[in-house]
């Protein structure tokens, strides 16, 4: 049995850290506390993190606004989305080959590198559309993926929260075309092991010697942990602890806030 170290003990053990942004930095593009001291603190003691987030309708542009509006000490290049992912990723597997993109048009510009084309497609790429999922729509991606096109989506989420309102999240739609294709899709963005081994690379470390910080138990800290990656789970966001309880979930390290690791 392995033995217990204080959260703040795990962080001054790695030389790197993931941080998720929202429920973490965030809440509804409001800062949480703590948030901005603690990256502060990050960058006194000169430990290098990158913000990985699963957004699918912000740029790495508009959320580096966001954050340097409430004077977070980021810069751009520190911050990285399921978009830059799949920019990065499926360029060095496809180079210059015709991608059908069926993403928000505000993450486009995160996706430079690759030749985004709707003849010849290679491979889709689905994000959310928000209204923009229409059955004429989800039919074109079906019939490219009947003729042979790889398949790939920024992420799986089943549902999100505005306020008190539900609303079909990306994974419903992604499940329509799986169930109806046949044709299983590659998911991108967390629990993915694709982003958090593109983060590894960029940070130039390796999963034992890097940290995430997480709100949600099963994308950010599972995830991370099947690569080997320890992860502290924070409870500013998605889980209370009587939620944590009800689905039988013990995170290996658990803190309230981020100001429990200053
Ligand atoms: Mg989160």
């Amino acid at each position: 049995m392995g033995f217990y170290r204080e959260p703040k003990d795990v962080l001054k053990s790695k030389k790197g850290v993931l941080i998720d942004i929202d429920g973490v930095l965030l809440n509804d593009g409001k800062p949480l506390n703590g948030g901005r001291e603690f990256l502060e603190f990050l960058k006194d003691i000169g430990k290098p993190f990158i913000c990985i987030t699963n957004t699918t309708i912000r740029s790495r542009k508009e959320i580096f606004y966001i954050l340097k509006e409430y004077s977070f000490p980021v810069s751009e290049n520190e911050i990285l989305t399921s978009t830059l992912i799949a920019n990065y990723y499926l360029k060095k597997k496809y180079k210059t080959l015709p991608i059908c993109a069926y993403v928000n048009e505000n993450v486009l510009e995160d996706l430079f590198d690759l030749n985004l084309s709707d003849d010849g497609c290679t491979a889709v790429l689905l994000g959310d559309m928000g209204d923009g999922f229409s059955r004429m729509v989800l039919n074109e991606i079906f019939v490219k993926l009947m003729n042979g096109a790889d398949f790939y989506a920024f992420h799986k989420n089943r549902f999100w929260r505005v306020g008190n309102e539900l609303f079909l999240d990306l994974g419903a739609f992604v499940s329509a075309l799986e169930y109806a294709s046949g044709i299983k899709a590659k998911i991108i963005g967390k629990p993915s092991e694709i982003i958090f081994k593109e983060s590894l690379s960029i940070l130039g470390l390796s999963s034992e010697e890097v940290l995430i910080i997480g709100d949600d138990f099963e994308s950010d800290i599972l995830g991370a942990k099947k690569l080997g990656i320890d992860g502290i789970l924070v409870l500013t966001g998605k889980y209370t602890e009587e939620i944590l309880k009800r689905r039988n979930f013990s995170p290996e390290y658990l803190i309230k806030n981020l100001y429990e690791l200053l």
